[in-house]
């Protein structure tokens, strides 16, 4: 099996062996500790990421706002209510700003951190929310300043995610709380679709975590697990692929045993951690 000379970044380890192939790109599985990491050694990955954004940006801002995504927003909004001391809100990788604006309206000192420009002038600009543009070692929080650092969908996105829970768990108070949903390559949508699934991409997703391997990057920050939640299965790789009509309904029925399971197992193909600064 070829191995390479990369670091991993949970846990230090020099090499990783090779896990899979995709355009012309290797995933590799550290050695040591089994993470999955994109080799992308000469490959311009923030290019590649910087203008994946700009295309999904236009749709997103249409689409963040929808009355689904709301409700998502207000169900996390919810859950971090617990956490509420001195008001302040973090997220990580805002965009434009959709969770902000919520967070702000439910009363939340609601504060971003976005290193891609654009995105975040839309928010600045356009309605006046509190984001500084680059990474949240940038923004340079003080020390136990925040109750909630907030993360949808960016530590499979960037170069170090030991680098920014390790950020994360020093801005935030004793009891505070850390959430991250990212892309669960132990799951039922992983061993359905290979290589096929849409989201096993290492042009723009660097890291592929497990439950397992995300749990060892919140304790190895000193952030105390409370919860997990996975959700989504896919048999299909592409929405083109996907049975009309009748054949649509008997799809949904094969899957319902898979959802419904992976609401224990922790096999769904998002997965979401709750963890908090001891
Ligand atoms: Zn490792």
């Amino acid at each position: 099996m070829a191995s390479s000379t990369l670091v991993c970044d949970l846990c230090q380890h020099p090499q990783g062996d090779h896990f899979a192939q995709k355009f012309d790109l290797n995933y590799l599985k550290c050695a040591a500790c089994g993470h999955i990491y994109a080799d992308v050694t000469g490959f311009d990955y923030v290019g590649e990421n910087a203008q994946a954004n700009a295309e999904l940006e236009g749709t997103h801002n249409a689409k963040h706002d929808s009355a689904r995504h709301l409700k998502v927003y207000d169900q996390r909004l919810k859950e971090f209510a617990a956490y509420r001391t001195g008001g302040r809100l973090v997220e990580i990788g805002c965009s434009s700003g959709a969770f902000l604006r919520r967070a702000g309206q439910a009363g939340w000192d609601a504060q971003g951190v976005e290193p891609v420009a654009e995105s975040a002038a839309v928010g600045i600009r356009d309605y006046g929310l509190n984001i500084k543009i680059g990474t949240l070692q940038d923004a340079a929080f003080a020390d136990g300043s925040v109750d909630v650092v907030y993360s949808n969908a960016v530590i499979e996105h960037v170069d170090s995610p030991r680098a920014i829970v390790g950020e994360a768990a020093r801005v935030l108070r004793s009891g505070g709380l850390f959430y991250a949903d990212t892309v669960n390559i132990a799951s039922y949508t992983w061993r359905f679709l290979g290589e096929r699934w849409k989201l096993f991409d290492p042009r723009v997703h660097l890291h592929l975590f497990s439950p397992e391997s995300l749990r060892r990057l919140c304790e190895q920050a000193g952030l105390e697990v409370l919860k997990m939640t996975t959700h989504g299965v896919r048999f299909y790789a592409t929405r083109e692929e996907r049975p009309h009509g009748f054949n649509r309904l008997l799809d949904e029925l094969h899957k319902a045993p898979y959802s419904f399971a992976a609401r224990r197992n922790l096999k769904g193909d998002n997965i979401a951690i709750y963890a908090r600064k001891t």
